[in-house]
């Protein structure tokens, strides 16, 4: 299939076509509608939003011959020669080619000269904060006295790095990002007009990579389309774009889940070796548990997720199954090395090391928050929640011999107290707070529970513990049904102390 440039094929004409920026289209046309233009515009935005085809457009609107409720006919003389490039009114001068001086200067002279068309000299300064403050400050003496027939039109993606009194003069629009919505609607247009037709979800990566760029969305559309014939695949989009592929992504997730490290190396080396660049791995990333996040609190419905229902439901299991404290926290660590200029330099290690810190993550409620039924999925929890992060290191070993040697103490206790050990079959050590180590009995075993309460036997595990650690820790028991509703104050205070509820009456 011949290539051809799509976004110049597509490049909005009139502000009805503008797509995704009608705050912006519906002012601009009531002012030319009245007449009550100004002499000097700024528009503002991300790359790719339309800034530079809506100047392209304001200035055919206020040159044409025949315009209509303020759009450009496209049929008039003036408009023809605007849209052909050969319109002597409409000057457009890239700031960031040459910074804008020999333009500047040269446009200082030429601004008394009336247009040879239409109405309007229309100068469009591009990329205008690249100007040097030569520049700037011929642009400013023209613009404190704009002959009636300039128009200027001052586009930037950098507002702030503009001078205030360049600002000041200049009717301000600000371009929006374009929703995912927007995007693909605008996309499926083209394809459908293009007798082309994409697999199911093509059109939401390429959404997904052009990040709110309309311009972006469109080229790289375009590459799709070179690379297929009649249809594009979903396999050929992933490699043209160079993303993660989702089930990579789950499956990469899937690891988190099953604190299975040597499954998360072997997924980032395929991943490695499949050619993807380790910075697009954690931009990926990011983006997944970002998704993960907002399904947790908006629900399945989101139009913030892309992606069908069945992605959708498998990302929200996933999300549950990690908790929301995990996600926020890993998603701020990885935002931050996202933005870290140090990938340039041992991207893999970084992109190695930074993942599997994640599966050790220390999580903000560990157990409290959490129903683990296994004692043995308890016990491996525990070690990893509570492993190497350095503040909590001296606690962790702590709990990590006692669940190690849990199995010692349970024999000694036989020796000494057969019933005190058999009430604690029904237990697990899971938590130490500060020099209280928490037990957790089974759901139903308040019995069990009771009796180890009890002052003599609560002692017999204690001196166990002793003998084992070297240090005193106190006992406390919960049942699991409790730690799962742990927000209960009187309950903690009762399993804390063992007493009774008095209700103390006036
Ligand atoms: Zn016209």
């Amino acid at each position: 299939m011949a290539y051809r440039v799509l976004y110049r094929e597509w490049r909005p004409q009139d502000f009805h076509n503008l797509v995704g920026q009608e705050h912006i289209s519906i002012t601009l046309q009531n002012a030319i509608n009245k007449g009550r233009i100004a002499h000097a515009y700024i528009f503002t935005g991300p790359r790719g939003t339309g800034k530079t085809s809506t100047a392209k457009i304001l200035a055919k609107a206020v040159n044409c011959e025949a315009s209509i409720e303020g759009e450009p006919c496209n049929s008039c003389n003036n408009c023809k020669s605007i849209n052909e490039g050969r319109s002597l009114d409409v000057i457009e001068i890239d700031a960031a080619s040459n910074r804008g001086i020999d333009e500047i200067r040269d446009l200082r002279e030429r601004v008394s000269f009336v247009p040879t068309q239409g109405k309007y000299k229309v100068y469009i300064i591009d990329e205008v904060h690249m100007l040097t403050t030569e520049a700037f400050n011929a642009l400013l003496k023209t613009l404190e006295e704009p002959p009636g027939h300039i128009l200027f039109v001052l586009a930037t993606t950098e507002p702030h790095r503009i001078p205030s009194t360049i600002m000041s003069r200049c009717q301000r629009f600000d371009f929006r990002k374009i929703s995912p919505l927007e995007m693909e609607g605008r996309l499926q247009e083209i394809l459908t007009s293009s007798a082309l037709t994409a697999d199911e979800g093509v059109l939401t990566l390429v959404v997904r990579k052009a990040d709110g760029g309309l311009r972006d969305a469109i080229s790289i559309l375009d590459q799709c389309i070179s690379f297929s014939n009649e249809q594009i695949t979903l396999k050929t989009a992933y490699e043209v774009l160079g993303l993660v592929k989702n089930d990579a992504l789950v499956s990469l997730t899937r690891a988190y889940i099953e604190k299975d490290a040597p499954s998360l190396l072997v997924q980032v080396n395929n991943m490695l070796k499949e050619g993807l660049e380790p910075g697009q791995i954690i931009k990926d990333f990011l983006e997944h548990l970002r998704s993960m996040i907002i399904l947790t609190v908006c629900g399945l419905d989101t139009s913030l997720v892309l992606g069908n229902s069945e992605e959708k439901e498998i990302l929200l299991q996933q999300a549950n199954d990690l908790g929301i404290d995990w996600l926020s926290d890993t998603v701020a660590r990885l935002a931050k090395i996202d933005n870290e200029s140090r990938w340039r330099q041992n991207m893999r290690i970084v992109l190695e090391t930074t993942l599997l810190g994640f599966l050790w993550q220390t999580e903000t409620k560990p157990i409290l928050t959490k129903k683990i039924t296994q004692p043995k999925q308890k016990k491996e929890l525990m070690k990893i929640v509570s492993a190497p992060t350095p503040v909590t290191l001296e606690a962790a070993s702590t709990l990590d011999k006692i669940i190690e040697g849990w199995d010692h103490i349970m024999e000694a206790i036989k020796v000494r107290k057969k019933s005190v050990h058999a009430y604690l079959t029904v237990s697990e050590p899971i938590e130490i707070q500060e020099d209280v180590l928490i037990l957790a009995f089974k759901e139903g075993y308040t019995f069990h529970k009771e009796k180890i309460q009890e002052q003599d036997n609560k002692k017999l595990v204690e001196e166990e513990l002793e003998k084992l650690l070297g240090v005193r820790l106190k006992v406390v028991c919960n049942l699991e049904e409790d730690i799962d509703n742990a927000e209960d104050p009187v309950q903690k205070a009762l399993d804390l102390f063992g007493s009774e509820v008095v209700t103390i009456k006036d």
